[in-house]
């Protein structure tokens, strides 16, 4: 497992974490990195490429999801699968969780304690060799039922 790189840290630390890896230095992953900073919020790689067409013209879709899957291998975005279809990318990489508006598709953070050990002992029972854990809740939200 790799460290985990805190995503608010200067962009320094991501430049570090790149050169670790092996990973040239581009402002194109910079830029990138730094729209998705700015969006903080969950966001699609096709929102992501509508922020930086600006900034990056000529930049592909392909060039985007390539790029936010480094940045999620160096900690600097994590994935999630809201169970939407669309997998969305996170600024915000300390543990937490997700709920899922099933109408809209609107995705919110929540914090609260979670049995994660308990997550992963069953996964591993399973057979699997658990990452993580993460919960997403299910249910229509507030401005989808008024
Ligand atoms: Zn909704
Ligand atoms: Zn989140």
């Amino acid at each position: 497992m790799s460290d985990v790189v805190d995503f608010k840290l200067p962009e320094d630390a991501l430049c570090a974490a790149l050169r670790e890896r092996g990973q040239r230095v581009t402002p194109q992953r910079l830029t990138i990195a730094r729209v998705v900073r700015e969006l903080d919020t969950h966001v699609t790689a096709e929102q992501v490429l509508t922020a930086v067409s600006d900034r990056l013209p000529g930049v592909s879709l392909p060039t985007v999801y390539a790029t936010l899957d480094l940045l999620e291998e160096l900690g600097s975005v994590r994935r999630v699968s809201a169970g939407g279809g669309a997998i969305l990318y996170d600024p915000r990489t300390h543990p937490h969780h997700h709920v899922v508006c099933t109408r809209c598709g609107r995705v919110t953070d929540i914090e609260a304690p979670v049995d994660e050990a308990a997550l992963i002992a069953a996964a591993r029972a399973a057979g699997y060799d658990p990452e993580r854990a993460d919960t997403v809740v299910h249910g229509v939200c507030a401005p989808c039922r008024s």
